[in-house]
């Protein structure tokens, strides 16, 4: 997964949903809701190279369910696509799409139209919590989809989230480590966000559905992400894209956080740090050696890590600075007298 791609998004919102999930609300989420057509795909390459752009450029169907539109329409769209990349106005193409709505004739479509990355919303590998969030497909179908695209060649991104009604952080981690056992190429991580005019919406509001907060969403994938890393997984992106109608109050509840990766991020550093100063004795002073480029990710935002680990610890002084460090590891020097550190 290049962190180097220039997407161009087309939103498809809702177009080949056969239902609405209970935290969906595309026309809210993408901020649109004029269907889109050819002419859509053109504008959307016209916009995107009046910016200078090195970087792969990737037009991607995002918003809906792409390979259950109708066949017309995805012919329609796919060529859009396929003419601007054999006019090298673009470098590839990819899609996100739901894990039943994926067969052999789809996947010969695709490739037939050269679609280079799948992405599939599996969302919870837990058949109740699936059934509670009304996905309509199975914990078989996302394994299923999944080999088939690999099978392809294409390449394979799953999308999962956390906090959605029925689910535990230990769902969660299950989820992610069965994402694992698919092999995806990267996944996208969304905490659950309650958004204005959805059926969850309804449930937070009537008290059946506790919101995820940003707290909960932190906490649970900052467990998460490293088993993503561990397993050499990129995580493409955590958290749902800020929109000026989220911000605006379309995002009622829920973990919602522009900065959410970096809250993550941060925490993450934090676990790290507590558990290698686990029987620390009380009163020592430490120094937390980083690499340079993540010395606000071990402090986090307001200081926030430190003071937890001073107080954690009962430690008369944290102190973090930038050293040869491999990137994600922290070296920690600690005394219980550091004029000398
Ligand atoms: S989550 Fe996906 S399948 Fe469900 S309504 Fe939204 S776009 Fe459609």
């Amino acid at each position: 997964m290049s962190a180097r791609a220039s997407i161009i998004p087309v939103f498809v919102p809702h177009l080949g949903c056969p239902h609405a999930c209970v935290f969906c609300n595309q026309r809210r989420i993408t901020g649109q809701a004029r269907p889109a057509d050819a002419e859509t795909v053109r504008e959307a390459i016209r916009r995107a190279q009046q910016i200078p752009c090195s970087a792969k450029r990737e037009l991607a169907f995002y918003g809906g369910s792409f390979t259950a539109i109708e066949e017309e329409r995805q012919i329609e769209l796919l060529s859009a696509a396929k003419e601007a990349m054999e006019a090298g106005k673009i470098d590839a193409i990819r899609l996100s799409t739901r894990p039943d709505a994926i067969d052999a004739s789809v996947l010969a479509r695709l490739r037939a139209y050269d679609v280079e990355t799948v992405e599939l919303g599996a969302q919870s590998m837990d058949e109740a919590v699936l059934a509670a969030c009304r996905r309509g497909h199975t914990v078989g179908d996302v394994r299923r989809a999944s080999a088939m695209i690999k099978a392809s060649g294409m390449r394979l991104v799953l999308q999962m989230m956390t906090g959605l009604p029925g689910d535990t952080p230990e769902k969660s981690l299950k989820t992610a480590e069965e994402l694992i056992a698919c092999m995806p190429d990267g996944v996208r991580i969304y905490p659950t966000v309650v958004v204005m005019d959805t059926e969850l919406c309804g449930l937070w509001l009537a008290g059946m559905y506790r919101e995820h907060s940003v707290e909960d969403a932190v906490s649970v994938c900052a467990q998460i992400v490293p088993l993503f890393e561990e397993a050499g997984i990129p995580v493409i992106r955590l958290g749902l894209n800020p929109t000026e109608d989220l911000s605006g109050g379309d995002a009622v509840a829920g973990a919602y956080h522009p900065a959410l990766g970096e809250l993550v991020k941060s925490r993450i550093f934090y676990n790290r740090a507590s558990a290698q100063l686990s029987g620390i004795a009380p009163g020592s002073r430490v120094v937390l050696e980083v690499h340079p480029s993540q010395l606000s990710q071990m402090i986090g935002q307001h200081r926030e890590n430190i003071t937890r680990l001073r107080e954690a610890f009962a430690l008369a002084d944290v102190r973090v600075r930038p050293a040869d460090v491999p990137c994600g590891e922290i070296r920690v020097l600690a005394c219980e007298n550091t004029e000398n550190l």
